[in-house]
């Protein structure tokens, strides 16, 4: 899916308007006005000692860049925006605490462009971290064996979050309209549940065997009910990596995240994850951060958040 960036966009109206040989407003006045966004900034806890801070330009495509800064006025992290407009920066935040930042956004330029500045505050406090739609879980950072999703929804029978359930529905609308058959098999396990199949697994193979093919209790992603995995009813490739060739899979790849999910164990972020591919896997993010992730070109939410790589369970 392409987002063209703003400055894409400005260059190509200039282009056409050069071709038409008309001045440029005259040739974007029979556009529709696109609806103006104010500039804002939000903070998502991500891990229990990591806080992103988004920032989003909204439409105002002279701002470039951002800064954050602690109450003492020091600068804790900065970042240039993508071409809509968005950037992320990560910040060490002791584990259930919180702190405010101040955003400042503004241009690296000259002439300086006006500042848009916001304060926010950056939590790791429980509440909001195991709410956090971007909470990251993988082979160094797992999930508490108590922690759940607050608020359970089925699709097909299937239990979700019930915002992963709300953007699945509307995935499989927009695949139902393509004549893509797709339906998700497996969304959120509990911490229990993925016990006992891990332990079968470890029983049948030995644990390493076991560690190749399935994730240690608290390690799944399924635990918070932001993911699921997709099946195809044409069959053949299911939970294979040859599942990404199908139309399904192809569809999720291209799809996925105009609705707000990302296919989260991909070939480009093996050596993050530890995971071989798996195509079938979609996790919810919403449809802020999957936009950034094409937009940035980031291959993985470890890469986004500037997270070490987390290959193995071993430190
Ligand atoms: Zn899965």
């Amino acid at each position: 899916m392409s987002h063209l960036g703003r400055s894409t966009c400005r260059r190509a109206a200039a282009l056409t308007a050069a071709m038409l040989a008309l001045p440029v407003s005259a040739a974007v006045a029979g556009e529709a006005p696109s609806p103006q966004r104010a500039p804002h900034v939000f903070a998502m806890p991500v891990t229990p000692e990591r806080v992103v801070v988004a920032i989003d330009a909204g439409s105002r495509d002279d701002l470039t860049t951002a800064v954050v800064q602690d109450d003492t006025g020091r600068v804790v992290g900065r970042t240039t925006l993508t071409a809509s407009g968005k950037g992320l920066v990560p910040l060490s935040v002791a584990t259930n605490t919180r702190q405010r930042v101040r955003v400042t956004i503004g241009n690296a330029v000259e002439p300086p462009a006006p500042e848009v500045s916001r304060v926010v505050v950056a939590t790791t406090e429980t509440a909001y971290l195991r709410t956090s739609s971007w909470r990251v879980v993988n082979k160094r950072t797992p999930l508490a064996p108590d922690e759940a999703p607050s608020k359970v929804e089925k699709v097909q029978g299937v239990p979700l979050d019930e915002r992963a359930a709300v953007a699945l529905r509307q995935l499989l609308e927009r695949a139902k309209g393509e004549k893509v058959e797709l339906y998700p098999s497996t969304g959120l396990r509990s911490y229990g549940w993925q016990q006992g199949l891990y332990d079968s697994y470890v029983r049948r193979d030995g644990r390493a065997a076991a560690d190749t093919y399935s994730a240690r209790p608290g390690f799944s992603e399924h635990q918070t009910g932001l993911t699921f995995d997709a099946k195809s009813r044409s069959g053949g490739c299911d939970l294979q990596e040859c599942f990404g060739t199908t139309p399904a899979g192809a569809f999720l790849r291209e799809q996925a995240g105009s609705a707000g999910f990302v296919v989260r164990y991909t070939e480009q972020n093996t050596k993050v994850t530890g995971y071989q591919p798996e195509p079938w896997h979609l996790r919810y993010v919403g449809q802020w951060l999957s936009g950034y992730l094409e937009d940035s070109g980031k291959g993985s939410l470890e890469d986004a958040f500037a997270m070490p790589p987390a290959p193995s369970y071993d430190r």
